[in-house]
């Protein structure tokens, strides 16, 4: 019996799944868990499809394996749990495929070399994700591998909306706005068309608030517009990256305050969005109960935001049917949810408030003429379904 396994390799975590198929041919979740701390005290912890624990071991700091080797030990982990089924593939999510790659693509040494030179378009992902790729290869040369983007979803955009007001050479030579969460984002879409194909083939506006947090705005399932740009660090304020911001800051930053580039990168990516508003937390969940003002101040802010940058996307599309909450925030804070419903109530955005607290599938009122869905995302999934697929057409 045959099955598949998903990877999502990250800086400090590796996130994965694995699948065995049905008599249809389709996934069918084994188990799913993490190894995050990888750098300081990893932790590999998996749950199966019931969410019952099935690992949970920890590495002294001092003894602490390094990515590579973690990997190996997730994967023999990961060959022996699946006892008599064989791993016939392995599917990653590849943060960047550039303007090249607009599906997923089997991996081969001509591919890799393709994505390295991506890398400086991504350096605190692409690196991660492609040595993966790499170590799968030199434990298992045979295994086929499938690369899934993040970019890949939004490849086919309008053109003005991947422009910057930039001299035209700089975007001939790779300085657009390509747009990420791909994967989700393609979840949700499918999802979307499953549960309610009327508000699929209409003009859709899809929320994935996590760590990292984006918008979506589609039409009839396609991206059109989306808030991330020529990194994961433009649009929404995040967990601990700042999001849009006047790029004269980054020019004082270096200019008058002295920051290196390497530093500026870290105040960026790691210590700003919610960690940095606050001083507390990057965590929405810790701040949603801290009583400090700081704490307040960072999720109104958060809040504010996300209700702007949507505001913005209705006009990206031309109006709006729906909207769909996905990811960590989304599928579990009611209280953003209501605040940017409610900021955008101007729009006939509105939410049921019992809905809305019971995490609801659908939480505007019966009859709204915007409908607004709370959708669980799950990448690993999309990533198993393209490998699958790609695995059967090169049968
Ligand atoms: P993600 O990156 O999708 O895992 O989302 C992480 C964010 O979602 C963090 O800010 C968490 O605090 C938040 N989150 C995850 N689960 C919950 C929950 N059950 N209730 C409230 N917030 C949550």
């Amino acid at each position: 019996m045959k099955a598949v396994v998903s990877l999502n390799s990250g800086s400090s975590s590796i996130k994965f799944a694995l699948y065995t198929l049905d008599a249809r041919g389709g996934p069918v979740l084994a188990a799913g868990g993490k190894i995050e701390g990888i750098g300081t005290a990893p932790r590999l912890t998996a749950r199966d499809a019931a969410g019952v624990v099935v690992a949970d071991r920890t590495w002294p700091a001092d003894a602490a394996p390094d990515h590579g080797a973690l990997l190996e030990t997730l994967f023999a982990w990961g060959v022996d749990h699946l006892g008599d089924h064989e791993v016939i593939a392995v599917g990653h999510r590849v943060v960047h495929g550039g303007t090249a790659f607009a599906a997923p693509r089997r991996v081969d040494p001509a591919l890799l070399d393709a994505l390295d030179a991506l890398s400086p378009l991504a350096p605190l992902h692409q690196p991660h994700n492609l040595s993966a790729i790499r170590t799968i290869a030199a434990l298992r040369p045979d295994l086929p591998q499938i690369a899934c983007f993040d970019t890949a979803f939004h490849h086919d955009r309008p053109e003005v909306a991947t422009r910057f007001a930039l001299p035209r050479a700089l975007h001939d030579e790779g300085i657009r706005r390509y747009g990420f969460h791909g994967l989700s984002y393609e979840y949700v879409a499918a999802r979307l068309a499953q549960v309610d194909p009327a508000m699929a083939a209409g003009r859709v506006i899809a929320a994935h608030l996590g760590n990292g947090a984006s918008l979506c705005a589609m039409r009839a399932g396609r991206s059109v517009d989306t808030t991330m740009g020529f990194t994961a660090l433009d649009g929404l304020m995040m967990g601990t990256r700042s999001g849009s911001l006047d790029p004269g800051v980054v020019l004082h930053l270096q200019t008058r305050c002295g920051l290196s580039p390497a530093e500026v990168e870290d105040l960026l990516y790691k210590r700003s969005g919610l960690l940095g508003v606050s001083g507390l937390s990057s965590d929405m969940r810790a701040l949603s109960q801290s009583s400090a003002p700081e704490a307040r101040e960072a999720i109104d802010l958060f809040a504010w935001r996300a209700t702007r940058e949507m505001a913005g996307l209705i006009a990206s599309i031309g109006g709006l049917d729906g909207i769909v909450f996905t990811a960590g925030i989304g599928e579990n804070n009611a209280d953003i949810r209501a605040r940017i419903c409610q900021g955008l109530a101007w729009a006939g955005v509105a939410v049921d408030e019992t809905a809305n607290a019971r995490h609801r599938p659908i939480i505007s009122p019966p009859g709204a003429g915007i409908t607004v869905r709370v959708v669980p995302t799950d990448e690993e999934r999309m990533i198993a379904l393209h490998t699958l697929r790609l695995i059967e057409e090169n049968a």
